[in-house]
């Protein structure tokens, strides 16, 4: 049999790739015969702390790893998030990295299967990689200390919306500052620009929260009915139909509520009245949305209410209304993560079973 290959993996949302990550894949190279770099978070919608989509990410690292990558030493892949399941996120891990060994393994190393190679998860800093040690426990460890202290991708994305002081291009490598610097000029920037902007004023003008929210998740005939979002912040994302709860109304009100302001939903009667729409709900499939950093806007709460309506050929009439722009049906198999506001998408994966 021929030589076994070892693997490592690399798990990061890289937003922006840096020296420090750059670091670690050099030291992990050293140690593995193929470095698997899967890109995080790579299908949420352009947002202050994830700027750049993963094509613009696995450019970046392209750009530092251009003949490892050319060699088949290093493999950039990109990788969801499922906010609301680990074990969907796991999964997905453990899917695409089984998926290259084999594929390795068809294609030259004669393997019998996944135990004839060795994988390892490459990490920096104690803390962080044992927690991703623990999600898999099956995979050996590489620790690699940084030697350029402690600086993050947060630290740059503070100061590249600021734009002053820049970027200091000692912490990043030449074709990533060269792709910061000509992403400044783009219509993406401008617009994270705004989003920042507005979040930055957010905590003086609304407070620091918690705040309550609640949404509809409505599903009529394998369609779902969201909202295109026309104001800041995630101006033209998609959004479930919903909104702030008020001081003296209940959270299931408020979704009635915000989908009936949001998108006048009705037959040609007219709109829903909110008991008929009430009895819509799924209670037993009703849940709080509570990741801390869910919205960027400060800690937000939402209680997510499935509405399931009679299957029929002709869906609800809606139209859009109040601060979204409009409100249409989609069909579940047409949505794109990435066209969805904050966690929308992970919301509708577990609400929708997705
Ligand atoms: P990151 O880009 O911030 O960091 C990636 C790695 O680089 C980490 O090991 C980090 O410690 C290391 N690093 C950072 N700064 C360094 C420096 N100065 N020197 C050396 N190394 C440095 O990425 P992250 O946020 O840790 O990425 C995790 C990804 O996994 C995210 O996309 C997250 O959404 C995803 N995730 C998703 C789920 C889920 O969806 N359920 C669960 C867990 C993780």
């Amino acid at each position: 049999m021929a030589n076994k290959a070892s693997f490592g993996v690399f798990i990061g949302r890289f937003q922006p790739l840096h020296i420090g990550h750059e670091y670690v894949i050099r030291k992990s190279l050293e140690q593995v015969d193929r470095l698997i770099v899967l890109v995080g978070s790579a299908n949420v919608a352009r947002d202050p702390r994830n700027p750049f989509t993963y094509e613009e990410r696995e450019h970046m690292i392209r750009s530092a790893f251009a003949y490892e990558m050319a060699q088949g030493q290093v493999m950039v892949e990109p990788l969801d998030d499922h906010l609301y399941s680990d074990n969907a996120w796991t999964a997905e891990v453990q899917r695409r990295v089984h998926e290259i060994v084999l594929a390795e393994g068809n294609s030259g190393f004669q393997a019998n299967g996944l135990d004839d190679f060795s994988i390892s998860l490459s990490g920096f800093g104690k803390d962080q990689s044992s927690y991703y040690l623990k999600m898999f426990p099956a995979w050996g460890n590489i620790q690699i200390d940084s030697q350029y202290g402690t600086f993050s991708s947060a630290d740059i994305r503070e100061r590249f919306f600021a734009r002053i002081p820049e970027v200091p291009d000692s912490i990043l490598s030449k074709g990533v500052a060269e792709q910061l610097h000509a992403f400044k000029m783009s219509e993406p920037f401008k617009a994270l620009l705004a989003e920042r902007e507005y979040l930055d004023a957010y905590p003086a003008e609304w407070g620091e929260g918690p705040f309550v929210t609640a949404d509809a998740v409505v599903i009529q005939s394998g369609h779902i009915l969201l909202v295109e979002r026309g104001r800041l912040p995630g101006k033209g994302l998609l959004a479930l139909p919903g909104g702030f709860v008020n001081r003296d109304e209940r959270v299931r009100d408020a979704a009635i509520r915000e989908l009936r302001e949001e998108t006048e939903i009705g037959d040609s009667k007219g709109q829903i009245p909110p008991a008929m729409l009430a009895s819509f709900i799924e209670d037993s499939r009703s849940r709080i949305f509570d990741a801390p950093g869910r919205s960027l806007r400060g800690r937000i709460i939402t209680h997510a209410f499935l509405f399931r309506l009679p299957e029929r050929r002709k869906l609800f009439k809606v139209k859009g209304g109040d601060d979204a722009a409009h409100a249409r049906w989609y069909r579940l198999g047409e949505l794109k993560p990435e066209m969805l506001f904050e966690d929308h998408w992970s919301i509708i994966e577990q609400m929708a079973d997705l």
